[in-house]
């Protein structure tokens, strides 16, 4: 059974102490490698390797730092195929979703920051006959960055990349639950002459390795996406040590669908697809998927039917077939979690309109983790269904008659993440993107993304902006230099 390995100072090292935990494949449910459960030692380890690399990679011209990155970014992409099967098996997403989205965007995040490397630029103050500042944005030295298992590769490249094109050197730490793409892109730095040093990967869970890393005092910037809680109680504890940190969180997303967004039947067919694919992408795994569908009144009948049949027809199956589009999800813990919120939806009053139940396949999928995607109708906002996140292919639907009312609703929650308008009316969508509490907003569209854009949440979402100029900022500090004439 194949060992996942460290990334340390350039080489791939087994753990120091020997210990290693499961890995599964949630199509099957069964374990199929083994990846090091590390801890402070092999920490201690990444943090020297990042002191010898930190001087040369901070002082090479941003030039030359891109050009590696590009080289890094052409490895995933001749990989592509590799880690968009590795993906699938390890996360149990469709492998045609893997290798559209995975895959594509883990080299076009490396891509995008070796080009931001060139073009990141400082700004100057002028004074007059007195005297200029200018901005010196300097790399802070070692960073951490902690992502989760939605989106393994994606996730993980989005931070890494930008850290190492602003002058960083980065000890990273990918989730527990789907180390096998960070595995391979170890390979992939060796392969691309990625100074020793310079991006250090640390496999294990949470508490052995990654609460180490957040509280180790050389680390000096977290960068982390995962569940609010851990969030939290890693606010709690690096708050007080007065480090950088941007916290990428949880979501409770809704989508608001106006009538008017389906004038003509070809906008209502379209509309009900996009819809659909908002909610159940990813089995429902994506922080940025819909979980909670308002639809104005007059259209709700009419709409609901044509969503039902949608998601009814997808094709639920082994990740590993070309047409599956709904795979499995991503351990049995996980199902286990998703599946009591059907339940939960139950005793709350609602009622399962589509789906709501455990798949059982043929073949060597017997045991795996499948779950169709489900519809939950006849909920309030105050109940636990609507507030908490489930994270899997569930979602509630319900009707409303004005503006306001829905408003209401979608802010109703503790979280802010992401939002979605659906109407042909520029003025109502104007108004609406203005008054809902959400980091993004898409209007009549969903997951367009422009990796110029701001990205993050607010309220129990996060804290902090990815993307664009903002990683360059937040992985950068800024440092006045006044010169009196
Ligand atoms: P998680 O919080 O359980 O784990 C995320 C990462 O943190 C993992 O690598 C884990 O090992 C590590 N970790 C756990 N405890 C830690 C600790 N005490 N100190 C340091 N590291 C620790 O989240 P998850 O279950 O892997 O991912 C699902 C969550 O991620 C969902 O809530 C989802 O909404 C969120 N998410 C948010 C975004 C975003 O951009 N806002 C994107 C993707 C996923």
């Amino acid at each position: 059974m194949e060992k996942i390995q460290n990334y340390i100072n350039g080489e791939l090292v087994a753990p120091i102490d020997g210990q290693y935990i499961d890995n599964y494949e949630p199509a099957t449910g069964k374990v199929y490698s083994r990846i090091p459960e590390s801890n402070h030692q092999d920490l201690q380890q990444a943090v020297n390797a990042c002191k010898q690399a930190q001087k040369e990679w901070a002082n090479l011209a941003s030039e030359q730092r891109s050009i590696l990155l590009m080289k890094l970014a052409d490895a995933i992409e001749n990989a592509s195929e590799e880690l968009a099967k590795a993906e699938a098996i390890d996360n149990g997403k469709p492998i045609a979703l893997a290798r559209a989205v995975d895959s594509y965007r883990s080299a076009a995040n490396i891509r995008f920051f070796a080009n931001a490397a060139t073009q990141f630029s400082s700004e100057a103050h002028d004074m007059g006959a007195v005297g200029v500042n200018y901005t010196l944005r300097q790399p802070i030295g070692i960073v951490g960055c902690i992502s989760p298992w939605n989106l393994p590769l994606y996730l993980f490249t989005w931070k890494i990349a930008p850290a190492l094109a602003s002058g960083n050197v980065v000890i990273a730490k990918p989730s527990e639950i789907t180390p096998m793409t960070a595995y391979i892109f170890s390979r992939l730095c060796i392969e691309a002459g990625i100074p020793k040093g310079v991006i250090n990967i640390l496999h294990g869970s949470g508490q052995s390795i990654g609460s180490p890393l957040v509280e180790h005092p050389d680390v000096k910037a977290i960068s982390f996406t995962g569940g609010s809680a851990t969030g939290r109680a890693i606010a709690s504890k690096i708050a007080p040590m007065l480090k950088k940190y941007s916290l990428e969180l949880g979501g409770k997303n809704p989508a608001l669908i106006f009538e008017d967004s389906c004038n003509t039947e070809q906008d209502f067919d379209k509309t009900v697809s996009e819809v659909a694919r908002l909610a159940f992408s990813n089995q429902g795994q994506i922080c940025l998927c819909g979980s909670r569908l308002y639809i104005e009144r007059k259209l709700y009948p009419r709409f609901k039917v044509a969503l039902v049949k949608s998601i009814n027809a997808l094709k639920i199956g082994d990740p590993l077939n070309e047409e599956t589009q709904h795979g499995a999800l991503v351990s049995q813990a996980h199902f286990n979690k998703v599946y009591s919120y059907i339940e939960l939806a139950e005793q709350e009053g609602g009622t399962i309109i589509a789906g709501g139940n455990k798949v059982k396949l043929s073949g060597r999928c017997e045991q795996g983790y499948f779950l169709q995607p489900t519809i939950i109708e006849g909920l309030t906002i105050d109940c636990r269904v609507n507030q908490e996140e489930i994270f899997g292919p569930v979602c509630t639907i319900q009707p409303f008659d004005s503006d306001e009312e829905v408003l209401g609703y979608a802010n109703g929650t503790e979280y802010g993440l992401a939002a979605s308008v659906w109407s042909s009316n520029v003025s109502r969508c104007h108004q609406m993107s203005s008054q809902l509490e959400f980091g993004i907003v898409w209007i009549n569209s969903w997951l367009l993304r422009d990796l110029r854009t701001p990205f993050g949440g607010v309220k129990s979402s996060g804290v902090g902006r990815e993307g664009g100029l903002e990683a360059m900022r937040f992985f950068t500090e800024a440092k006045n230099v006044c010169i009196k004439y």
